[in-house]
């Protein structure tokens, strides 16, 4: 069994929509507080009217956290409506697919900016709150793309995914002593609007590939949040979670049909 989380305040960004509504989903359910973060209003609102239906206390941020202001605003939010920050989900993210050589210099800085650079700042912005909650959380939603596997088109995409890991290695050891621990989940496949975006060809691929044979869903990565973020995984930092359906397991073609 473990301790309710129960009126604590929980930050997600990139709530409104796929895994960052799924993890809301699941941390609304435990009766936290939670605040949605995204750019798209309509999209905002209309997932804190789904997820307020299934309880807790929802509410939504429109905030660009690819910049420091905007990251700024979510802390500042965060304190006035839920009174601090006790679990920062860093989970916005984008993933333009694009060859190397077709690659702009652009691109290259809105992928870094928002799922690296935004991540940082979010940490930063957040991290007054987190040493005043006492038991600070902060959760990072990187991937299997760039710290475990490759796949053409995410060149940029998978280095910001790894480079958060390294991001997290070292600002797991600067808060331990403020008693924060910052941990990792990285989703293989999972079911999102963001995916969808990418046709069902690429889905079926995706899903024969997996030894589970189909995609996850947001709500099954919303749990492995929940759990680094609980009171009994305060002894855990710096570490990352797969939740991949075992995608990243066969070694060849023939392991995974065996
Ligand atoms: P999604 O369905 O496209 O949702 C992305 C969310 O991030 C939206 O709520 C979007 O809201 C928000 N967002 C994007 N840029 C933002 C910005 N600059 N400021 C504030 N919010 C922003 O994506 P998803 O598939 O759920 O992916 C979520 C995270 O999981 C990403 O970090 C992604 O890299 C990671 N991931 C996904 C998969 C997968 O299979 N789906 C696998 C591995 C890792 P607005 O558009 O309204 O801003």
């Amino acid at each position: 069994m473990f301790s309710s989380l129960e009126g604590t305040s929980v930050v997600v960004t990139g709530g409104s929509k796929g895994i960052g509504k799924g993890i809301a989903r699941v941390f609304a359910r435990e009766q936290a507080r939670v605040l949605l973060v995204g750019r798209d209003e309509e999209a905002g609102r209309a997932a804190v009217d789904e997820l307020a239906a299934g309880g807790g206390e929802v509410s939504f941020l429109a905030a660009d956290i690819s910049k420091a202001t905007g990251c700024d605003r979510v802390a500042a939010v965060a304190a006035e409506r839920n009174g601090g920050v006790d679990v920062l989900c860093a989970n916005a993210g984008i993933f333009p697919q694009r060859l190397i050589r077709e690659m702009s210099e652009e691109e290259i800085d809105e992928v870094l900016g928002t799922n690296l650079k935004g991540c940082m700042l979010l940490v930063r912005a957040c991290l007054p709150a987190l040493e005043r909650s006492g038991h600070g959380r902060v959760i990072l939603t990187s991937s299997i793309t760039g710290p475990v596997t490759g796949f053409p088109g995410w060149s940029h995409y998978g280095a910001s995914k790894a480079g958060q890991l390294g991001f997290m290695r070292t600002a797991a050891i600067e808060l331990a002593q403020s008693g924060i621990t910052v941990n990792a989940v990285l989703p293989g496949n999972i079911v999102t609007e963001g995916l969808d975006e990418l046709g069902d060809e690429y889905t079926a691929e995706m899903a024969a590939s997996i030894p589970m044979r189909r995609l996850g869903t947001p709500d099954e990565v919303g749990y492995a949040a929940l759990f680094l973020a609980s009171k009994e995984a305060g002894y855990i930092t710096g570490q990352a979670i797969v939740v991949d359906g075992g995608q990243i397991l066969p070694e060849s073609l023939a392991a995974l049909e065996a």
